[in-house]
């Protein structure tokens, strides 16, 4: 996790090369034209479909093979320069969500785990956007809970295919996609001669028969997005077209989320956030109310500082993710994709909300794009692993580590080993004194620039309690902390602030450094963000205490096991009397 790899790929802030970035804006150039001049995503929202022409220009701008790589036709783009581009791209939600679809989960298998046969076979046409991919996990009855498909592919008895049947719900590009990567149910034997029921992920062609879809879901947001049921009915599937290992489905999905959580959701956010606060800085510095401009009232400063800030951290989380994913050895970066993903869904929804209250009634007019825009940023919480999943896995991942590290020690604290105990009570005391860990951070080898030094001590406070509280919970509920979702959220949020409080200090430090311009601004931003985090993760913190005045969580249990046994909301009416 990005904590422990504290100096390594975290700081310095990673960079492109100068040729990756003349390369880089020469795509960006072409696709940044064409979406403002030519992509209507008013009209694309309003009929519910990209047009033809539209989806044409982006098959020729190249934008359906953005990372295959260039042997296969694609463009072959770096993590970062993916993100880049899906910067510009964002600019229509409906466009986005059809191209993330396509590559980041609909192909991406190919590329991660296909065999050259199947690279060879699928991505030339997919990266040139001649066939179009879709990604097939949720049924009705399965999904966040990806394990219980009901999906199964049989296999014949000449063991040259397999027989396809089920039926998977919203599927993005469904009615669209000539090739799909689905999951389902196969018998698999395991190395005890037992056979189990386990989730492979296959290539299927609309062309191998028997797949049909329904018509477009009517949605509230990303209308233009094509979302349908797909239903495989004795799809005939020949086994070479097993993506992965049979039984290996959940590595599968799992591979792809982070390149979807990490480039698609994060970069977007930030260059909407930029476009939105263009516009509505116009507005604000125009509208007069009371005899002044919008802009000179205090409550409305304070939206733009909330955007600025949170772009800048949306961006630099993404930056240092992709830079991080685009090192040689590939790190998993799993869990930093997913706290980009959580931190630029939620900021994104309350960033666009903001805007539209600077307009006021006008924000909520269609004429005005602030609607649609909330509408849809709405989905980016709820698919691809819902932010309440997202914060188990985070929380979980982190907590297993530190259990890996703390375990013996416990273990031994539970023994009732006296020397352990002897060496953590003397620990606790000097740490009560210093309260704080060194992570090398400010000083004179320190790697963040003096002037973030009092932000760089908070991110060193916070680590250092932070260390404590798990220490102390995994003390408390051992094993059994995987069930206790109000402890793991918290811990979920310390981790997502702690990562952030990274990027913008790793960020701004290197800003400062080479001199880029308005780096001050950018020192505002990191340090305004830091002390926000620094006092949010304290308060975290002291809610994880069993006996802290901040800790509800008994209350809360209370509360909605009391609403939740009658299934309504329980208190009398106020008007309500006794006598
Ligand atoms: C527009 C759109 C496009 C989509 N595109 C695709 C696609 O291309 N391919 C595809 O396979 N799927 C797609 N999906 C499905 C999407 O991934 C699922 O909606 C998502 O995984 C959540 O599943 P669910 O809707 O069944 O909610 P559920 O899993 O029923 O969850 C309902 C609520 O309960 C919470 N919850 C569930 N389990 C837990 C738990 N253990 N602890 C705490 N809270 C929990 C969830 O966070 C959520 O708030 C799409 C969905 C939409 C809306």
């Amino acid at each position: 996790m990005a904590l422990q790899r504290q100096k390594k790929g975290v700081f310095p802030f990673p960079e492109v090369s100068q040729d990756e970035l003349n390369e880089i804006n020469q795509f960006v150039g072409p696709v940044e034209k064409f979406f403002n001049e030519e992509v209507d995503s008013q009209k694309i929202d309003r009929e519910g479909k990209i047009p033809d022409d539209t989806l044409e220009k982006l098959k020729s701008l190249g934008l359906f093979g953005m990372q295959v790589p260039e042997e296969y036709g694609g463009l072959g783009l770096s993590n970062t320069m993916y993100a880049r581009l899906g910067e510009i791209i964002s600019l229509d939600g409906s466009i986005t969500v059809t191209l993330a679809a396509h590559q980041a989960i609909g192909l991406k298998g190919i590329i991660l785990v296909g065999t050259e046969e199947q690279k060879a076979k699928y991505l030339p046409r997919l990266a040139s956007g001649e066939h179009i991919a879709a990604f097939c996990l949720t049924e009705p009855a399965s999904g966040s809970d990806a394990a219980s498909i009901q999906t199964r592919a049989t296999l014949s008895e000449d063991k040259k295919h397999y027989v396809l049947n089920g039926s998977k719900v919203w599927i993005t590009n469904g009615g669209l996609a000539n090739i799909f990567t689905v999951f389902a149910k196969t018998e698999v034997v395991d190395s005890d001669g037992s056979v189990k029921d386990k989730m492979t992920a296959f290539i299927v062609e609309r062309d191998f028969g028997g797949v049909t879809n329904g018509k477009p879901e009517d949605k509230l947001g990303i209308r233009g997005s094509n979302t349908c049921e797909v239903h495989f009915e004795n799809t005939k599937v020949p086994v070479e077209n097993v993506l992965g290992e049979v039984g290996g489905g959940f590595k599968v999905s799992s591979w792809l989320s982070p390149t979807w959580w990490s480039h698609f959701l994060s970069c977007p956010c930030s260059l909407v956030q930029k476009k939105k606060m263009e516009l509505t800085a116009d507005y604000a510095c125009t509208r007069k109310q009371f005899n002044k401009r919008l802009s000179e009232f205090g409550l409305i400063q304070e939206k733009f500082a909330l955007m600025a800030q949170k772009a800048y951290v949306m961006e630099s989380m993404a930056y240092l993710t992709a830079g991080m994913l685009d090192q040689p050895q590939l790190p998993d970066c799993s869990v930093e994709a997913a706290m980009v993903k959580v931190f630029s869904s939620e900021s994104a929804w309350q960033c666009v909300s903001e805007a539209l209250q600077i307009l006021g009634g006008s924000g909520y007019m269609k004429d005005y794009p602030y609607e649609r825009m909330l509408r849809d940023a709405r989905i980016l919480l709820i698919f691809e692993g819902t932010n309440e999943i997202l914060r188990m896995f985070i929380a979980l991942t982190g907590l297993q580590h530190a259990g890996r590290i703390l375990t013996e020690r416990i273990h031994e604290l539970k023994r009732g080993n006296v020397t352990t105990i002897m060496e953590t009570v003397g620990r606790r005391i000097r740490d009560s004194l210093g309260r704080t860990v060194d992570l090398g951070l400010t000083g004179n080898l320190g790697v963040v620039h003096p002037s973030l030094g009092e932000s760089a001590n908070k991110l060193e406070e916070n680590v250092y309690y932070f260390g404590r509280t798990v220490e102390n919970l995994l003390l408390r509920f051992g094993k059994t902390v995987v069930e206790e979702q109000l402890v793991l959220k918290r811990v979920a949020n310390v981790l997502i602030n702690l990562y952030g409080m990274v990027a913008v200090l790793s960020r701004a430090s290197r800003s400062i450094r080479i001199g880029l311009r308005n780096h001050d601004h950018e020192i505002l931003l990191a340090n305004m963000f830091c002390t926000e985090a620094y006092v949010q993760n304290l308060f975290s913190l002291s809610q994880l205490d069993k006996h802290a005045p901040e800790n509800l969580d008994e209350q809360i249990k209370k509360v909605s096991r009391e609403i939740l046994e009658k299934r309504t909301y329980i208190c009398a009416h106020p008007l309500e009397r006794t006598s």
